[in-house]
């Protein structure tokens, strides 16, 4: 059989599950009329998450991104202030903090995990620090413990982007529970999704209130149009909460199926040679699996766009790894980062890819993706 002839149907990168009470409290909302921010559901979504969670109040938003910009201005992140931010993450957590005024201080990170090294992060500490932010990548968490541990010695605040990790444990307990302030987004290829949108959690009134207010423009309860601060507006509609509430009915079995997914294709991909497949658990957490990665050996010719670009031959819908923040253009034209180099993250922008991965994905699909990266291992040049 040639290649052409075995094309199956196209398989995306991620297709979303939308098979609960979504129509249902969609349908309430616009038979109730209730389509704004002000509806009902929007305060359902913020307390069961954050009940869910493990923490006391919920701030929906927009999206993750947005959530990262009012949580760093919400804990007083401004010009001059230093933050650590892992360099293998995605651009909102340095857009949050540029944004603010501030500067982002870039570690490397961890070759098993993905995840930035926290042996690194002390040496990055100045007396401008102001604050941490972790970000859990593709499936295992930070490892906390000493991040909190570092973080209290030099007082700094953490920020913990738990977009990725929303069901996922550390030793036990939720992400996106640790830290000042944790943050989630609810794009369709998250574990729950509002199509578009975002959380803030805190267990700190304050912080909890300042977000409010940075969501609805600053608007102020006496004098609605006198503004003391700048706010954006970054409200979730009902409509998106409502698909929301019935994608956190179904978290538990969301999760279920994503470490199924993980165990299957990590099974099936076993005993195919050149890649680095993602660790099954660490001694804090199991794999959640949000994307299956993998990284191309360094013994393989192909880099991650090569392999790529023949998985899309085969219909296959990939994404690349993270590209570092050291290395992005826009960073270099405002003179940031000059001259840094993070071997670990480098390497792995390069040779990192992943699956499909979305919650619609089939058992069938999963393994037909897996015979076409046999096909790809068996390529010339490979
Ligand atoms: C998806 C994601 C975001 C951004 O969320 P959006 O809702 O797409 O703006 C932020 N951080 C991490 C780690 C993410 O995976």
């Amino acid at each position: 059989m040639s290649i052409k002839q075995s094309l199956i149907k196209p398989i995306p990168v991620n297709e979303p599950l939308l098979n609960g009470n979504e129509k249902k409290y969609l349908n309430q909302c616009i038979d109730t009329g209730w389509i704004s921010s002000e509806g009902p559901f929007v305060q359902q979504l913020e307390q069961q998450l954050a009940s869910r969670v493990g923490r006391q109040y919920g701030i929906a938003v927009s999206n993750g991104s947005v959530a990262l910009e009012a949580a760093v201005t919400a804990l007083g992140i401004n010009q001059g202030c230093e933050v650590i931010i892992p360099t293998f993450t995605i651009i909102s957590c340095a857009a949050a903090i540029v944004r603010a005024g501030a500067i982002p201080v870039l570690v490397d990170c961890d070759p098993d995990t993905w995840n930035l090294d926290v042996k690194q992060i002390e040496a990055k500490i100045t007396s401008r620090t102001k604050a941490i932010m972790v970000v859990h990548i593709y499936g295992l968490p930070v490892d906390m413990e000493p991040v909190l541990e570092i973080a209290k010695q030099y007082n700094l605040k953490v920020i913990e982007d738990a977009a990725e990790m929303l069901g996922q444990t550390y030793n036990g307990r939720s992400c996106g529970s640790f830290g000042d302030i944790s943050t989630f987004s609810f794009y369709p290829n998250k574990h729950i999704t509002t199509g578009e949108g975002g959380m803030i959690l805190t267990n700190d009134p304050e912080l909890a209130q300042k977000c409010r207010e940075l969501r609805n423009l600053c608007f102020q309860s006496q004098k609605r149009f006198v503004h003391e601060e700048l706010g954006w507006n970054l409200r979730m509609s009902n409509l998106q909460a409502a698909v929301g509430v019935a994608q956190l009915e179904r978290l538990d079995e969301s999760v279920l199926r994503k470490r199924w997914m993980g165990k299957f294709y990590t099974d099936l991909l076993a005993n195919i040679a050149g890649f680095q497949l993602p660790l099954v658990e660490t001694e804090y957490a199991k794999n959640i699996y949000w994307v299956y990665g993998l990284v191309i050996k360094d013994n393989v010719n192909f880099d991650a766009e090569e392999a790529m670009q023949f998985l899309r031959t085969q219909n296959i819908g990939t994404r690349p790894f993270f590209w570092c923040m050291h290395e992005q253009p826009v960073f270099k034209k405002m003179g940031l980062f000059a001259g840094e180099s993070y071997p670990v993250a480098e390497k792995i922008a390069r040779r990192g890819f992943y699956l499909p991965s979305g919650l619609a994905l089939t058992d069938e699909q999963i393994e037909q993706v897996v015979e076409a990266v046999k096909l790809l291992v068996s390529a010339p040049g490979f």
